[in-house]
């Protein structure tokens, strides 16, 4: 171990490197600064990370009807009307303060950590939903190629790459690729976001789509324009179902990323 005398790990009981560490390097918790053996302190997630209940199962707005739902696969007016692409949104926690500065600080102050963090909370939100059929296989959503060089790393990657190992599912990290470099989603105003996403997406390997159910995983699912297109794409390539697994969903009428 760095920085300590060879005669000092020598006798160290086999456990204590893991407890050495977290005293040299103290974590804190990444929402009220206390301290933490993991990002966020347990108080907090109680606190904070409520389960998201009484949803439409197909896209993970709320449902009108009165809690509890009549079933935890119940669909939205709007799913039934007009049916998106995915078959199913599975969203670990909702879009609103302070959580949503955790995601603002993964995606743009590039902090890590909280990937695999957001990874947990979405695989418990996962085994949450007994009846949801597992996905064949996970597929981050992807950036476009400018954005990836300017921000270096793709988030969605970062959490799909945990959660397929907490899930025990395959991942593709390239299986959708981005065939046109569109505007942000958070530039374009709610009713242009459809046309804007338009045409995007593209598969990079037809045969391990056919016939299988393909997980999208996301940070964020907002007007939900571009899981629906990418899921609209999967099928197109024979996917049987699209299950979208986002860690947190924006509620209608709330302020968007
Ligand atoms: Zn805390
Ligand atoms: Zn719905």
């Amino acid at each position: 171990m760095p920085g300590l005398p060879p005669a000092w790990t020598g006798r160290l009981p086999r456990r204590f490197p893991r407890a050495l560490l977290r005293l040299l390097l103290p974590s804190s918790c990444a929402l009220c600064g206390g301290g933490c053996d993991g990002v966020v302190c347990a108080p907090c997630r109680d606190h904070f990370c409520l389960p998201v209940t009484n949803r439409c199962a197909r896209c993970g707005n709320p449902l009108c009807s009165p809690s509890p739902p009549r079933s935890q696969e119940s669909s939205c007016g709007t799913c039934l009307s007009y049916p998106p692409a995915f078959d199913a949104t599975v969203a670990a926690v909702d879009y609103a303060p302070p959580l949503d500065h955790l995601v603002l600080q993964l995606k743009f102050s590039a902090r890590l950590p909280l990937a695999p963090w957001f990874a947990a909370m979405l695989r418990d939100a996962v085994l949450a939903r007994p009846g949801l059929p597992l996905p064949d296989l996970l597929c981050p959503v992807p950036l476009g190629a400018g954005r990836l060089v300017e921000r270096g790393f793709n988030q969605a990657l970062e959490i799909a790459r945990p959660l397929a190992a907490a899930l025990g599912v395959v991942l593709h990290p390239t299986l959708a690729v981005r065939q046109l470099d569109t505007r942000a989603q958070s530039g374009v105003s709610p009713h242009e976001r459809a046309d804007n996403i338009r045409g995007a997406f593209a598969v990079d390997d037809p045969d391990l789509v056919v016939g299988r159910h393909v997980g999208l995983v996301d940070d964020v699912m907002t007007s939900g324009h571009t899981l629906d297109e990418l899921a609209a794409t999967f099928k197109r390539f024979g996917a049987a179902r699209v299950t979208n697994l986002v860690f947190a969903r924006t509620p209608p009428h709330a302020p968007t990323l």
